[in-house]
């Protein structure tokens, strides 16, 4: 199985995350994509994947770290210590979704683009992320959402690589900017969407990336996960964010991305054996082809 979003370089994995790693091989993971919220992860991602068969990285800014980065022309959009959260020692998984929890500070680079750029010539690197626009926590002023997430899209154009795109609140604005780019390329993880958005998102040529939501938040994505092609469909955990069902609000891992295979097979009447399958080709072909 491939499990196309996991923050294994997140501080909450420090004291197990061989351990992390091995149980995810035990319960058939075999693939992982590691996703970065700003630099210091994407670097921290590179070396874990450097050590790890399998496990492949995507660099990039999360819309939650955009206010740390700096543009090309050197214009700071570094706001202040004030807004930055109490890093602590609290080695459990927070409940909502911020990344900003990396075991280091200093996320700041004069120019973010130009570092990943570097980074993404890494034989690991496979996709430009997460990137998109966060309107639910808003921890970005959203201007500089916006323009970060356009600056990476364009990077991801012009490196030919697939992205992986955070939404959350935000679909008004990220489609038209997704648009603006006119590069089509990669997933839209945690997918939150109505049908009628899910279709305009396949039909652009994205990949739907399927979580543990599904296992208790399932409504409105199972109106039209029977009705989307399958082979857009990728399957995720989003660790330590987001546990399936049985391990709702404990911390999530590469392991668990089993019970987000059931949850699909469960609304797709088919087998575990058959989504994991399918959606590993789907990693494969969007991520390693
Ligand atoms: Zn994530």
């Amino acid at each position: 199985m491939f499990d196309t979003h996991t923050h294994l370089c997140h501080k909450s994995f420090r004291k197990d995350r061989e351990e992390a790693f091995d149980r995810a091989l035990e319960a058939g993971v075999n693939l992982m994509l590691e996703i970065s919220w700003d630099v210091r992860s994407s670097e921290a991602a590179i070396r874990f994947a450097e050590d790890h068969e399998g496990v492949w990285v995507a660099v990039g800014y999360h819309p939650h770290e955009s206010r740390n980065t700096r543009t090309p022309s050197g214009h700071s959009h570094n706001y202040s210590e004030l807004t930055l959260r109490s890093q602590g020692n609290n080695t459990r998984p927070p409940s909502g979704d911020s990344h900003n929890q990396l075991e280091s500070q200093g996320n700041n680079t004069p120019n973010y683009l130009q570092r990943l750029e570097e980074l993404s010539k890494h034989q690991k690197v496979k996709a430009i992320g997460e990137i998109g626009l966060d309107y639910y926590r808003d921890l970005s002023p959203r201007d500089v959402q916006k323009r970060v997430f356009a600056e990476q899209i364009e990077l991801a154009d012009e490196l030919k690589l697939p992205m992986v795109i955070h939404c959350r609140d935000a679909m008004d604005d990220v489609l038209p900017i997704v648009a603006e780019q006119g590069y089509y390329r990669g997933v839209f993880h945690s997918i939150s969407a109505d049908s009628e958005q899910a279709q305009k998102i396949v039909g652009l040529g994205f990949y739907l990336g399927i979580n543990g939501t599904l296992t208790y938040d399932s409504k409105r994505t199972k109106s039209w996960l029977p009705r989307v092609p399958k082979e857009r469909l990728l399957i995720e955990t989003d660790c330590p964010y987001l546990a399936p069902v049985p391990y709702r609000r404990e911390r999530n891992e590469p392991a668990y991305v089993r019970y987000v295979a059931e949850a699909v097979a469960g609304v797709l009447e088919t087998s575990v054996e058959e989504i994991g399958d399918l959606t590993e080709k789907n990693g494969k072909e969007l991520f390693l082809g």
